[in-house]
């Protein structure tokens, strides 16, 4: 078999997840399947790398054949090797810390090293969907305010609420997940969110052959250019969409037959 391989850039949240926000652990082999037949996949995510540990190495066989782009760049483990670039000031995280216990529904995330997260609890979301969002507005409007004159971005995404430094989202993310690519192959992103396009940006920049997958039905997503497209499933079955589109995906039965 002398198939093209593959770089793969990921989003975690929505895209190696299933719709109740549960790591999808079967794909979880599948990749590392693959990863054993020669592609590579780089998570390019906000979550911390201690989330990534306790939710998706506990998977994998070899947890350190992937690589880790975490907190949009700032924090990385690329071989076990981990790096980490412009800690959160104790006093930042306090004042966050101090406001967010008397909001319902959310919590401080403790495990973010460069960034401040406030997140949903997903539970609760789906018990009082109402509730917990009207509490993340809240978050983002008291973040807003911490941000001013720290020189720090407020970003909103479906479940959580982050503050950055200025200058950190996924384009960043995406010029430092290229370090780890291997030069010459075709890079494939997968995002959930408008927002994860942005990974593409250093790609087209540098002139690097990209596709961009769309994984769900989620509004404020259409592709506008022949190499951006969109799965008909959401969450990790449209990860599962885009590998059989690449012919990288087989379902356990067919490859049960296989070997039968
Ligand atoms: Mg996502």
């Amino acid at each position: 078999m002398n198939r093209e391989k593959y770089v793969f850039f990921l989003d975690v949240d929505g895209v190696i997840t299933d719709e109740f926000a549960r790591v999808d652990t079967l794909l979880l082999s599948d990749l590392e399947r693959l990863q054993k037949d020669g592609h590579r996949f780089i998570f390019v995510t906000g979550r911390s790398l201690n989330w990534m540990e306790n939710n998706v190495f506990p998977h994998l066989n070899s947890p350190n054949g992937f690589t880790y782009v975490c907190e949009y760049g700032k924090v990385i483990s690329h071989a076990g090797e981990i790096s980490v670039e412009g800690r959160i000031p104790q006093n930042v995280e306090d004042r966050v810390k101090k406001n967010v216990g008397s909001l319902f529904g959310v919590f401080f995330d403790q495990t973010k090293k460069t960034l401040v997260t406030i997140e949903a609890d997903h539970a609760v979301a789906k018990m009082h969907p109402d509730k917990v969002e009207a509490s993340l507005q809240k978050a983002e409007r008291m973040l807003d305010a911490v941000a001013e004159g720290l020189n720090m971005d407020v970003i909103r995404s479906t479940f959580a609420v982050d503050m950055v430094k200025k200058g950190t989202n996924k384009e960043e993310a995406g010029r430092k997940a290229l370090a780890y690519v291997i030069p010459s192959r075709k890079i494939i992103v997968v995002g959930d969110s408008p927002r994860d396009l942005d990974m593409t940006k250093p790609l087209r920049a540098s002139g690097i052959p990209h596709e961009f997958y769309f994984v769900g039905k989620k509004l404020g997503f259409e592709p506008t250019q022949p190499n951006q497209f969109k799965t008909e499933a959401g969450y990790s079955e449209g990860l599962r969409e885009v590998l059989t589109a690449k012919g990288l995906y087989e379902d356990k039965a067919r490859r049960k037959n296989k070997l039968a």
